[in-house]
């Protein structure tokens, strides 16, 4: 296992796709700076990184100007780049994105104008007619076709990271969680199981504790990560030709969320989901004055999502509204992650990436999806808010 230094120009918090997309792109730019990742867990990627739908998206659904629609684009672009370069496996499979009847045609109007408008490669509309042409046991009123959403898994790309940069002699400390900071004298102090590590800036991509880290750094408590659950049902494999690619439901605007979904996964599995359910990490995640209003507001969809999270037929039955040939003993076995979503104290859930900024240090305050396929892209953005920390 890698130490960490006592001293060092940079430390890097998380060793999820995040951090470790940041560590490399910095240490790339500045060579010879003295780096280190220090991560929580026994491996990289064990947060959001290695448990989530692995979609590489293209950047249909953003709103045309956030920092989502523009680094998922470009994200994806050195996504792809990135795996073919290493080898990893990943497949440019394509996705749909189906509207059920009629009623969901004008929002699936605005996904292409906003796909358009973020200069998504190859989108095109599809009639009801034309969706078997892509998926055949697919239904549906009108769809959206995008050849260039793929697939992959997040945690390789993340031990490629973690290896270049042990190679080119950045450490990768793991069971380095951090469990105080203060900053002073021109240096940001981490304490953590094996002493404290001084660095010039930090840079924290903790996930679902970088609210803790960032208020312990002196920033405001607002706003606070209230994590998300979300469960997947996986297809049995004789019924995984059912799917060929991707089929996605046309989401609600108001939600960040992009709705259950099935998926082909590199090796061929296929699943179903995810949930969207409060997954508290604490009694004051539930006190939140943003969760209190968040569930005032939401909680009919709140009830629908405990139904999608207890019973395997009432999930199911949202893969049956666009495959009508899937029913629930059609799925088996499953996992689970849990998203970073930040909740503001006004009970709206945050949509776009945000990072803030302390003595000495940034902080990645929100970077749910697509912040996996945008880490490349959004790891430039906070390099360049970092460097002048480092001069
Ligand atoms: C269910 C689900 C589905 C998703 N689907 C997709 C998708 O298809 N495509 C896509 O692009 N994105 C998707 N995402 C989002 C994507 O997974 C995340 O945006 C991305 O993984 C964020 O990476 P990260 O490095 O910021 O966070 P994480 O992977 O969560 O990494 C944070 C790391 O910080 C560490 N950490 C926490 N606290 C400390 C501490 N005190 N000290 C040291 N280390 C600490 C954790 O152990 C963890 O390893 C999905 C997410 C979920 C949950």
């Amino acid at each position: 296992m890698a130490a960490a230094p006592q001293e060092c120009d940079l430390a890097v918090v998380g060793g999820g796709i995040l951090g470790l997309a940041v560590a490399r792109e910095l240490t790339r730019r500045r060579p010879g700076l003295d780096a280190v990742v220090l991560e929580h867990g026994a491996a990289v990627a064990g947060g959001q990184t290695g448990s989530n739908s692995g979609v590489i998206h293209a950047g249909i659904y953003y709103m045309p100007g956030s920092l989502k629609a523009r680094l998922c684009v470009e994200g994806a672009r050195e996504m792809y780049e990135f795996c073919e370069a290493k080898g990893i496996e990943h497949e440019r499979c394509g996705k749909l994105i189906v509207a059920r009847d009629e009623s969901e045609l004008g929002r699936l109007d605005e996904l292409e104008r906003r796909g358009h408008e973020n200069q998504v490669p190859g989108l095109r509309r599809l009639s009801a007619g034309e969706i078997s042409e892509i998926e055949p046991h697919c239904r549906g009123a009108a769809a959206l076709h995008s050849p260039n959403t793929g697939i992959v898994d997040f945690a390789a790309v993340a031990r490629a990271l973690a290896q270049e940069l042990s190679d080119a002699g950045t450490p990768v400390a793991l069971e380095h969680g951090i469990r105080s900071v203060s900053a002073g004298n021109g240096r940001i102090a981490l304490t953590h199981a094996e002493g404290e590590t001084r660095a010039r800036f930090a840079v924290f991509c903790a996930g679902t504790g970088s609210d803790k880290l960032a208020v312990a750094a002196g920033a405001p408590a607002d706003p606070r990560i209230v994590p998300f659950r979300g469960a997947y049902l996986y297809l049995k494999p004789d019924k995984a030709p059912l799917v060929r690619s991707m089929i996605y439901p046309v989401p609600d605007p108001s939600l960040p969320f992009l709705g259950v979904h099935l998926t082909r996964h590199v090796g061929g599995h296929v699943s179903l989901g995810p949930t969207a359910l409060l997954a508290p990490r604490s009694v004051g995640d539930l006190l939140w004055p943003g969760t209190i209003r968040m569930g005032l507001k939401w909680w009919r969809t709140g009830i629908t999502e405990i139904r999608h999270r207890f019973s395997k037929r009432t999930l199911a039955k949202a893969a049956a509204d666009y495959v009508p040939e899937l029913g629930p003993e059609d799925f088996d076995g499953g996992f689970a992650g849990r998203r970073a979503q930040a909740l503001g104290r006004d009970g709206k859930l945050v949509d776009d990436f945000v990072v803030s900024e302390t003595e000495r240090a940034l902080h990645v305050r929100n970077a749910p999806s697509p912040a996996a396929t945008s880490s490349f892209a959004l790891a430039r953005l906070i390099a360049d808010r970092a460097e002048p920390g480092l001069d």
